[in-house]
């Protein structure tokens, strides 16, 4: 084949220091609010921010810190930790975001595994990050991220620096250097629910196209005149883009730092008039109960993306109808930056009834240009998008991994598609639904039960807040279906309403074979129902249905 002709275009590499540039010339006033783990709210602009960025980008050159090398971070959602997310990768280090919810072995391991240099702290964090220390091999400098008459006086923590000193003795005079944009930005671990955690090392490139895909209007829908606040930590993948796409949109950013119970995040929505929002279906269910609770309403908030986990219809109808919330459903996973898809309404889908409409919302939605899906059988065969074959689900995508940093766990893909774990059904539109996570499917006598659907009908019960369904060992049929579910404070239902509720609303030998109480459901760093820990607590669990299979 002949060489194309090639294009006669400026040839700029996408890196994600132009976001904040961008966000600082043409946004320059929009402005970043916080509210500080001082417990005050902090604010000011685009234009400020950039400016701090910069002072930080000199502070880490002259600590030390070189291309390619890795900062990391253990932090709440604030603007000190956005000058990070600008400072460490515009100047050609990589941000590595550390879940400070791990168990403190698992972040030393990460640290160590990662080659950390320096670690920007919050106040929070100081006994996690005084018992780690000795343990961190790689780290030279611990920066406290607080105000000056916060540090602790005769902390054991070696070289232990203020960032407000750091940021004051340096100079905004910072030229963002340019390099090559498949350079390595960010790096996130994964939560590791089985065996170590593995880092998905993100580029500026896979960053920027992230940012721009996942804000357009068939996708999260972020524009200037939004208000953002998002819930989901910056520590839990890059809070699935927020802190690049909504500078890089001019919109308006509220970080709510630790303060992620019903009132403080209800009071932020509403004093800085919120518009649109981002978390996992468990932090909703704090803001919801306050608000419910209290009789109160959001006179702004208007749209929200739940992700991370499968958001209960029961949820997205309350958002909606108590609170005219609108919910964009998405899916997405560390190794995919995270977006995948999103599930948004097309044209001709405006005519349809509204029961339709809610119904087609429930689903994980259609794939974000950039990102290719299919789902195959256990061979390895691509099945029908007929919304009702379900197989195993695989992506690729400029976005996506080809490969875990230091090559963790070996090559990753399947003749370059990544497997994601998931099983999934894909509609003639394209609208994909996860019907579960292949480790968290039920096998029952050679069949799979999806306990996704399971969950979702069980907290559609208004005396249940919570609930998960998990496999147990069943001598018959291999598992067989428990249901472990959290009632609503002050409120009862017995096992068998509970069973008598899923009559007629799915196939009779998917019904779970017993339902078990509990007062809350084990959460992981990221806010999911930790189902391996739930399959351990009941797997000697006698399901009543024995004797009589
Ligand atoms: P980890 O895999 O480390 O727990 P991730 O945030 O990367 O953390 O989790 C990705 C997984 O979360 C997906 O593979 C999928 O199983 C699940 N997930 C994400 N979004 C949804 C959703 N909207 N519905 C159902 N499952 C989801």
């Amino acid at each position: 084949m002949a060489p194309p002709l090639m294009g006669q275009m400026m040839n700029q590499p996408l890196l994600v220091s132009s976001i904040i540039e961008f966000a600082a010339r043409h946004f320059g006033n929009s402005e970043i609010v916080s509210r500080r783990v001082e417990g005050d709210v902090h604010r000011y602009t685009y234009r400020a921010c950039h400016q701090r960025a910069k002072r930080l980008a000199n502070a880490l050159q002259a600590l030390g810190v070189g291309m390619g090398d890795r900062v990391a971070t253990l932090a709440w959602n604030g603007y000190r930790h956005l000058e990070a997310y600008y400072a460490v990768s515009g100047s050609g280090a990589v941000l590595h975001t550390i879940n400070p919810r791990l168990h403190p072995e698992q972040v030393a391991y990460i640290t160590n595994h990662a080659e950390d240099q320096v670690l920007l702290f919050d106040l929070t964090f100081l006994p996690l990050v005084e018992a780690i220390a000795p343990h961190c091999k790689t780290i030279r400098t611990y920066v406290l991220m607080a105000d000056r008459d916060r540090m602790p006086a005769g902390s054991k923590i070696p070289d232990l620096r203020c960032y407000e000193d750091l940021i004051d003795t340096h100079s905004d005079d910072y030229t963002w250097p340019q390099f090559d944009e498949n350079a390595a930005c960010t790096l996130c671990y994964t939560s590791g629910t089985t065996g170590n955690p593995k880092g998905a090392l993100y580029s500026h490139r896979s960053t920027v196209l992230h940012a721009y895909a996942s804000a357009m209007p068939s996708a999260l829908n972020v524009s200037a005149r939004d208000t953002v606040l998002p819930v989901v930590p910056m520590f839990h993948v890059n809070a699935w883009g927020l802190p690049y796409s909504v500078p890089l949109n001019g919109a308006k950013l509220v970080l709510p730092g630790a303060a992620l119970d019903g009132k403080s995040l209800y009071d932020l929505f509403e004093s800085e008039q919120v518009t649109f929002s981002a978390g996992v279906p468990t932090v909703w269910l704090g803001l919801i109960n306050y608000a419910v609770q209290n009789g109160l309403k959001f006179s702004s908030f208007r749209r929200t993306v739940i992700g991370g986990s499968a958001c209960p219809p029961a949820m997205m109808n309350t958002l909606l109808d108590a609170f005219n919330v609108e919910v964009i459903h998405a899916w997405g996973m560390t190794e995919m930056s995270p977006l995948g898809t999103t599930c948004t309404l097309q044209h001709k889908h405006l005519a349809l009834p509204q029961e339709e409409q809610r119904r087609l919302l429930q689903k994980q939605g259609h794939a974000v240009y950039g990102v290719d899906m299919k789902i195959v059988d256990d061979d390895g065969k691509e099945l029908p998008w007929d919304g009702k074959a379900y197989g195993h689900l695989l992506v690729k995508g400029p976005w996506i991994i080809r490969a875990y940093f230091k090559g963790e766990g070996g090559d990753p893909l399947q003749d370059g598609w990544f497997p994601t774990g998931d099983v999934a059904t894909i509609d003639e539109d394209g609208y994909m639904q996860i019907t579960d996570r292949s480790k968290d499917v039920i096998k029952s006598g050679g069949e799979w039960i999806g306990t996704i659907d399971l969950e979702n009908i069980a907290v559609s019960h208004p005396a249940v807040m919570q609930a998960a369904c998990i496999g147990v060992h069943h001598p018959k049929w291999d598992e067989r279906p428990l249901l472990v579910v959290v009632p609503r404070p002050g409120m009862t239902v017995s096992r068998e309403e509970l069973l008598a509720f899923y009559e007629g609303k799915i196939a009779k030998w998917w019904l779970p074979d017993d339902v078990v109480f509990t007062d809350a459901l084990p959460l992981g760093g990221t806010g999911k129902v930790q189902k391996n820990k739930l399959r351990e607590q009941y797997k000697d669990h006698r399901l009543p249905t024995l004797s009589t299979q």
